[in-house]
């Protein structure tokens, strides 16, 4: 059994990823969208398609790069 590091949910279909080094553990997309998903500067929704990279920051999507300026 492992322990989501979101939610705190322990189930034993836990998956684990690593960010900068760091391993996380999520029970759920849901949770790991929560936790590591970069936040769109523009609109402050969660990026969890590609995204726009400009710089340091990332986008959700080109209109909000293109606002950015
Ligand atoms: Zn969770
Ligand atoms: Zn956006």
């Amino acid at each position: 059994m492992a322990e989501c590091d979101c939610c705190g949910n322990e189930y034993d279909g836990a998956f684990e990823l690593t960010q900068d080094g760091k391993t996380y553990t999520f029970d759920s997309f849901q949770c790991a969208i929560q936790q590591m998903a970069p936040v769109c500067p523009s609109c402050h929704c969660k990026v969890i398609g590609h995204g726009v990279d400009l710089g340091d920051r990332t986008y959700c999507c080109n209109h909000c790069a293109g606002q950015a300026s």
